[in-house]
């Protein structure tokens, strides 16, 4: 029997799982959470992240659950609306991790939850994924040594409250920014984005008073964003520190794989970091072929894998970081309007 070990059930191990079992692979997915999360931010699923759910079999799910987007806008503070209208070229889909998870897990073999792993050793199979987020542990052994996450300098705080919409919008101001999305069970998603060192003194923090903060942050912006502020559910609140990766020079070595945010972890301000992952997945899949035809060297399959995602994954996690950048800190017209023209075609 052709076997692969999968560390790590989140999108993109159990996207991967799906995908080689229906090849007629024997998959086995290590996952150190005891089970699928019950909470999580809404997460795009743009047109080239639904082709790949539909071969996986949860597109049907998605859609039922999700939210459709079909505009994204970027406005300023006051609400001005900055660069083009970036429409998508088929459905974007909107759906909470949580609920995207339990699409994915229901077409995937069994998951061994609350089975960490801390290396590689023991595992006998023919192909190993490294589908264990930022802080892999198969990292290491891909690319010969450790390769932190940077710290991006910016921190994050999201949630959600009641709500419906049916288009994402960012309003961005000097040193910070919000947005408004979308979101599956009668909420929209908000997120606030900051310099830490643009904060003033005497706001309220982020971690207790999550609402005060807010409220200080973004008073006088549009009367949405202030809105939206008032109806935060202050328990769904998560803060944490941005980071991404630097670019690896390898993402596969010997019969060992990387995929998603092992790979090549971004800034969230593209939205395309699951979209991506979910992009690795069919793409190593597709590499690897049906079982039955599978020649027992993993080697070539692997870096045809290797070719078709180590750079495309980068590219995107340049762009985000460039639109973080962009986002909080850029007054200039010009380059802004660039770069959103350059999202505008990715879109
Ligand atoms: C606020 C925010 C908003 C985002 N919005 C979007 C969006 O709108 N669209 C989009 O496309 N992307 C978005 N992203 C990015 C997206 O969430 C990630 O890119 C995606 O989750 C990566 O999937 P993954 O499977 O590679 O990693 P993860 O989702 O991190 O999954 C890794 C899994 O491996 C497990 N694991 C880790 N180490 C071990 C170990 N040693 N042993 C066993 N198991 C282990 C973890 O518990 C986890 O379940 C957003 C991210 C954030 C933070």
């Amino acid at each position: 029997m052709t076997t692969a070990a999968i560390i790590g059930g989140g999108i993109g191990g159990l996207a991967t799982a799906a995908l080689l079992t229906r090849q007629g692979w024997e998959v086995e997915v290590f996952e150190r959470a005891p089970s699928l999360p019950t909470t999580g931010t809404a997460l795009g699923m743009w047109p080239e992240a639904m082709a790949v759910l539909e071969q996986v079999g949860a597109a049907d799910a998605v859609r039922r659950i999700g939210i459709d987007q079909r505009i994204a806008e970027i406005r300023s503070a006051g609400g001005h609306r900055l660069g083009p209208e970036i429409r998508a070229k088929g459905a974007t889909v909107l759906i909470s991790r949580p609920r995207l998870l339990e699409a994915l897990a229901a077409c995937a073999p069994g998951v061994r939850f609350g089975d960490r792993r801390a290396d590689l050793s023991g595992l006998d199979h023919d192909v190993i994924v490294g589908a264990d987020g930022i802080g892999s542990i198969a990292r290491a052994h891909v690319v010969g040594h450790d390769v932190a996450p940077r710290p991006l300098g910016v921190d994050v705080l999201i949630g959600r409250c009641p709500g419906e919409t049916d288009t994402f919008t960012e309003y961005w101001g000097p040193g910070r920014l919000f947005g408004v999305t979308p979101r599956d069970g009668g909420c929209i998603n908000w997120y606030s984005e900051f310099d830490p060192r643009a904060v003033p003194a005497g706001t309220p923090d982020p971690d207790t008073d999550p609402r005060g903060f807010l409220r200080a942050m973004y008073r006088g912006w549009d009367p949405r964003v202030t809105r939206t502020i008032e109806g935060v559910e202050v328990e769904t609140a998560l803060h944490y520190r941005s980071r991404d990766l630097p670019r690896l020079p390898r993402i596969v070595r010997g019969n060992v794989a990387l995929i998603g945010d092992a790979a090549h972890a971004m800034a969230p301000n593209l939205g395309r970091g699951a979209c991506e992952t979910l992009l690795d997945a069919a793409a190593l899949a597709d590499a690897l072929g049906a079982a039955a035809a599978f020649g027992g060297d993993a080697g070539p399959a692997l870096r045809a894998y290797e070719s078709a995602r180590r750079r495309a994954g980068q590219r995107t996690m340049l762009l985000s970081r460039a639109m973080r950048h962009t986002a909080l800190t850029s007054r200039l017209r010009t380059p802004r309007d660039l770069l959103l023209r350059a999202v505008a075609a990715v879109a």
